[in-house]
């Protein structure tokens, strides 16, 4: 989020800042900027009643905590992907060194009642560095993507350290039931922690909850977003483009977690086995840039590049480009529309934490005349989007079929998928998330009956690093 309070239009900051404003409090991460001399003090900056104080990382820092660690060994295991870790003692010793850096430079500004809730992959150790200073508040963690079964989580380095900081947080929250229990798999087995009650665990002298809070999306302003974006003027051009083709959608971050790769070859596959959709479907791949910075990304870069043209080259016509594979960022408004207009969306991720494409895709359909989504049963979103139509990402021909299931699908059967995925959507909004994980940090007070007490400044206090 920016430090001068304004936000993207994306889900998770706006509730957040929501949560925020609600009581006021203060939001603190990473500026964003890397600089030649980064200092401990953060700079801060009021809006309204929200504190943002925002510090800057050094290159080495960068280097180390984020495009290392973060990024070539928490990322691939969490996704797992043992064959694309890497393992660097500096890049560890980055990690730890810049989470230690980060609570000296919030203690200053932290209060006694203060709740603390810190997010994602790049803050494991927060809670333990703040315990160390002598901090006793209320401090929550929720890890945004993945946690993986123990035999693959058991390559991280320091991987023992790790669960243990771990039980310096008071709450952790993951996306899905399956994630929270292979967490709970590693504690056991390593014999840091014991289950000592439903979600409730023991580490050291500490008692902690560890909880599904299945992160959601603004439905009902997503779905008004997307009757907007028909009108607009993007939207427009690529429906008169279409000239009556239907629209399959993917949209991705540029990552091997999202299988873009595989899904181009079942598209591919889908053609060659359904030659009567020739020249009557259009596969639409939005695909912003990410992580140019770390080899792989780049290399990945080219070679999906490459493997959706030899596809354009082999399968389409001289009037008829099957693929359109885009590689820049699509607004909101324009993105809500794209998905409106689309017959499939298509999102068969690897493995994700949960994907919110899949929400937005669904919640951005006509109630009269849904599209149909096409699921990865390794997203997240597909323990609440399982009226969807799930795949195994993997298998080429699966996919395929699943495609040709979709475009065919009677009315009645994607009226009812949709009503029944929407209402889910209406139930598990993000506002929803972001106020149950809070009650269950602040839940000594509530278990209690007891009312919550005001707090001088508010209360949360989300902690998040620039986008990934
Ligand atoms: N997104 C966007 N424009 C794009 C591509 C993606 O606004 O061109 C947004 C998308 O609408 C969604 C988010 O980026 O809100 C991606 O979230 P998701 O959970 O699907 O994947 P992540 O990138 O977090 O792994």
């Amino acid at each position: 989020m920016p430090k001068d309070g304004s936000t993207e239009a994306g889900g998770l900051a706006v509730a957040l800042e929501g949560a925020l404003k609600q009581n006021g409090g203060l939001w603190f991460g990473w500026s964003g900027k890397i600089v030649g001399n980064a200092s401990e003090q953060p700079e801060i900056v009021q809006a309204g009643n929200i504190t943002f104080a925002v510090v800057d990382l050094s290159q080495k820092d960068y280097d180390e905590y984020y495009a290392g660690f973060a990024n070539r060994a928490l990322w691939p295991i969490c996704h797992y992907r043992l064959d694309l870790l890497q393992i660097d003692r500096h890049d560890t010793e980055g990690y730890f060194r810049v989470n230690r850096t980060f609570a000296a430079s919030l203690a200053p500004l932290l209060r006694p009642d203060d709740l603390i809730w810190v997010h994602d992959y790049h803050f494991i150790p927060f809670a333990s560095e703040l315990r160390k200073l002598g901090f006793n508040n209320r401090i929550g963690f929720f890890l945004h993507i993945p946690w993986p079964p123990s035999d693959i989580a058991s390559a991280l380095p320091a991987y023992e350290r790790f669960l243990k900081d771990l039980g310096g947080y008071d709450v952790i929250g993951f996306h899905t039931p399956q994630d929270a229990e292979n967490f709970q798999q590693c504690l056991v087995r390593e014999g840091i922690g014991s289950a000592v009650g439903a979600g409730e665990h023991q580490i050291d002298s500490r008692r902690i909850r560890i909880g599904a809070f299945p992160v959601g999306i603004d439905t009902e302003a997503f779905a008004r977003t997307a009757v907007r974006g028909e009108k607009n003027a993007l939207v427009r051009r690529m429906q008169a483009s279409l000239a009556g083709r239907d629209l399959i959608i993917g949209v991705d971050r540029l990552d091997y977690s999202k299988g873009i790769k595989q899904r181009i070859e079942s598209f591919s596959c889908f053609i060659r086995s359904n030659p009567a959709f020739r020249n009557r479907v259009t596969y639409l791949q939005i695909t912003p840039k990410s992580r140019s910075d770390v080899p792989e990304y780049k290399r990945m870069q080219r070679e999906i590049a490459e493997h959706s043209g030899t596809t354009n080259g082999s399968l389409g016509e001289v009037d008829w480009t099957p693929i359109r594979y885009v590689n820049r960022t699509v607004g909101h408004a324009a993105l809500a529309g794209l998905y409106r207009m689309s017959r499939v969306g298509l999102v068969t991720p690897l493995r994700d934490g949960m994907n919110l494409v899949a929400k937005e895709f669904v919640a951005a359909q006509r109630p009269e005349d849904p599209g149909v989504l096409v699921l990865s049963r390794f997203a997240g979103a597909a323990h609440e989007l399982d009226c969807s139509v799930l795949v195994n990402p993997y298998d080429a021909e699966a996919c395929a079929a699943a495609i040709a299931r979709a475009l065919q699908m009677p009315l009645e059967e994607r009226r009812e998928r949709w009503t029944t995925m929407m209402k889910r959507l209406q139930t598990n909004t993000v506002e929803a998330w972001c106020g149950q994980f809070l009650a269950c940090l602040d839940g000594e007070a509530e278990l209690q009956g007891e009312p919550r007490r005001p707090r001088e400044r508010g209360g949360s206090l989300p902690l998040e690093a620039a986008p990934i």
